[in-house]
């Protein structure tokens, strides 16, 4: 008897930016691949996305109304995409080219990344794209970009860590959002900052580290008290401050006023803490500081990670072989959606959309003249804002993302979105913002089409289709692709090879150049992190080895303070608020709340609060209490942790509607990465 043996193919997970080796067969089965990232290992999300691709809720045709009170009705791709080009061309001919906005998402493949921008530049000619990354790693970009010259998450390969004596993790839970890369921790002490007893914190305890537990908002004045720590104790490596870097005395001249003692005041965290783990960092030979979206979300992001950055170069860590600073990436594609020209103020290549030369480089391969590409738009919680406003948009076009979840302030988005004219999602599921269009376009997963994401080292990879896509369903490259053509612009190809190509072209001489990365290539198993200017060039698995990519080859320290989070506690709102994520969910959860054996492990949002802090509020362990901020509530089942600070509560951010943690959030943003500050708002508690 000869057994059937079912096609797979070699393609990587759909969610996190560890972006773990996954086999997907033809019928949707997934299996473990060995891959460096994740060494044959998946989480619980990993194992079961193959459930989504023949969800039941799947979106399998484009979907019209009439009004947003009015039911939804099926129709036909013409239809729609006929619709939505005649309404996008009648409000740009009454309001303007920018009274059309484009929305994207760190999920999206490369090539998407790369076609939504230009999209919005050439087809649409809206300086008004953004997209979900900046809620998330913006701060570190920013800060990586000013520090080092490029922002890279990891400059060097994950496997990297596997020899690590002592790892710093700042405002990063591994444990619980990509566990797999706990395996590559497993061997090194760890020191975890962060306000809660997270997984990852109990392991560091394990390990025999350390858990610093700093008042949310505050994790920059423990940076401080840590650099102080590295002066006064004798830790600096002072011959490389000399060789590598510039600017330690400005540093200096703010941490000398932060003495451990001072900083305990304000964060909370014991001064011998900060010695003890100084002096593992300084004492290890092979050390790191990861920092992730704990020291990001604030409107003080760039400088809290600035902090971090300050602390690892006076440590001599960046650039030197078995040690480094890096920031962790969270999305799918975090890294390579914010390289191609999703963000609002860049053109693919990480390149400035300010800068004349990147302009002229990137017209000469769309094939259009310099002066007709729009400037730099608003940012994303800024181009929410805007939205139904007199000068704002009158349209948004979301591509990949859940905004009325993940957005901050989420009551005033719902509000935006109201007062657009027209507001078209493509989604694969029915999910919150989805529900809330006028047009719904059904659009392909990660096993049903072709593409390349960046993982959070900058390496490329493959996604390989492993089967064709339910019927009446298209990828949004032929999604962007359509609409071009009804919209009567040329040069927007849907076929993602194809489409990468150009990406390469405009990619070249820019920050990430992917000029010599060929799918070819990457079929071929070669292991490609950018830059790869050259069909023979190696990639560059390792960033810094000799030089930073300032002008004069030196790592920057800048001067940074501390500043209080943009709203701190009253009377009426007497605790801090924090948001993150659990292990079996992944962000706006439209996906995995649609997963059985996720959703049966978190049916329902919670507040983690101190026993003493609940009782104070005449609540309990598992009743449902109402977390009230100035700007709204959100209901969720109380969870009584006495390891949490007693001034703090914490709300996991992947639920919709009334249990939406960003009902709760401040949109106030970090004057520079314009990133909201999801990890501090002012609440009380209330019985719901
Ligand atoms: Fe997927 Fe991330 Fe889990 Fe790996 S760690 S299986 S990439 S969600």
């Amino acid at each position: 008897m000869t057994l059937a043996v079912t096609p797979r193919v070699a393609t990587h997970c759909p969610y996190c930016a560890l972006q773990c080796g996954q086999w997907v067969g033809a019928g949707g089965e997934v299996d473990a691949r060995d891959f460096p990232t994740n060494r044959g290992g998946l989480c619980q999300k990993g194992w079961t996305s193959g459930s989504l691709l023949a969800h039941p809720e799947r979106l399998t045709t484009p979907l019209m109304r009439a009004s947003r009170s009015a039911p939804f009705a099926a129709v036909g791709w013409d239809a729609a995409l006929g619709h939505v080009a005649g309404r996008l061309r009648e409000l740009q001919a009454q309001h303007g080219p920018d009274a059309v906005a484009v929305f994207g998402a760190g999920g999206l493949t490369n090539e998407k990344a790369y076609l939504l921008g230009k999209f919005a530049r050439v087809a649409l000619g809206t300086s008004q794209i953004d997209y979900n990354g900046r809620f998330c790693m913006s701060s570190a970009a920013a800060a990586g970009n000013r520090a080092f010259g490029v922002d890279r998450g990891l400059p060097f390969p994950v496997t990297d860590l596997d020899d690590a004596e002592v790892v710093l993790l700042a405002g990063a839970n591994v444990a619980e959002t990509m566990p797999p890369l706990m395996g590559h921790l497993g061997s090194a002490r760890l020191v975890v900052v962060d306000p809660r007893r997270t997984p990852t914190a109990e392991r560091a305890l394990a390990s025999g580290g350390l858990h610093l537990q700093p008042v949310p908002g505050t994790d920059l004045v423990l940076a401080l008290g840590m650099l102080h720590v590295a002066v006064v104790d004798g830790y600096l490596d002072a011959d490389y401050l000399a060789e590598r870097t510039t600017g330690f005395d400005d540093a200096w001249r703010v941490a000398a006023q932060w003495w451990p003692e001072r900083a305990e005041r304000v964060c909370g965290v014991p001064a011998a803490d900060m010695r003890r783990a100084v002096g593992w960092l300084a004492g290890a030979a092979r050390r790191y500081v990861l920092t992730a979206r704990g020291a990001e979300q604030h409107a003080n992001g760039v400088d809290t990670v600035t902090s971090w950055i300050n602390l690892a170069l006076a440590l001599g860590l960046p650039g030197r072989p078995g040690s480094g600073f890096g920031t962790i990436t969270g999305q799918g594609n975090g890294q390579g959606g914010r390289e191609h020209g999703q963000k609002s103020d860049q053109l693919p290549g990480y390149r400035s959309i300010s800068d004349p030369a990147a302009r002229a480089h990137v017209a000469g391969v769309w094939g259009v003249d310099p002066d007709s590409l729009p400037g730099p738009g608003r940012s994303a919680t800024e181009l929410l804002a805007a939205l139904g406003r007199d000068d704002g948009p009158r349209a948004l076009l979301v591509f990949g993302s859940n905004v009325l979840v993940s957005a901050p302030d989420a009551n005033a988005v719902a509000e935006r979105l109201a007062a657009l004219d027209l507001l078209v999602v493509a989604d694969v599921l029915p999910g919150e913002t989805a529900m809330a269009a006028d047009v719904v376009l059904p659009v392909a997963q990660w096993a049903e089409e072709e593409g390349t994401m960046t993982n959070l080292e900058g390496r490329v990879l493959r996604r390989r289709r492993a089967m064709a896509p339910p019927g009446g369903v298209r990828t949004d490259l032929e999604v962007i692709s359509g609409l071009a053509d009804r919209l009567g612009v040329a040069g927007f190809p849907a076929e993602p090879q194809e489409v990468f190509d150009e990406l390469r072209a405009a990619s070249a001489g820019g920050i990430s150049d992917y000029s010599g990365i060929s799918y070819d290539r990457l079929d071929a198993g070669e292991a490609l992190h950018w830059p790869c200017p050259a069909p023979g060039h190696p990639g560059t698995p390792r960033l810094f080895t000799e030089r930073f990519a300032h002008p004069d080859g030196r790592a920057r320290l800048i001067p940074v303070d501390h500043t209080p989070s943009a709203e701190l506690p009253d009377a009426d709102h007497p605790l801090r608020a924090t948001t993150g994520r659990v292990l079996v969910h992944y962000q706006s959860g439209a996906q995995t709340r649609r997963v059985a054996e996720l959703s049966g492990v978190v049916p329902e949002s919670f507040v983690e609060v101190h026993p003493d802090t609940a009782a104070r509020a005449g609540l309990a362990d598992g009743d449902w209490a109402r977390v009230v901020s100035r700007r709204g509530a959100a209901e969720a089942r109380v969870r009584c942790v006495p390891t949490l600070r007693p001034d703090t509560v914490f709300l996991p951010f992947h639920f919709g509607g009334e249990q939406a943690a960003n009902r709760v959030t401040n949109p106030a943003l970090d004057p520079i990465s314009r990133m909201p500050e999801f990890k501090v708002s002012a609440v009380r508690l209330e019985p719901a």
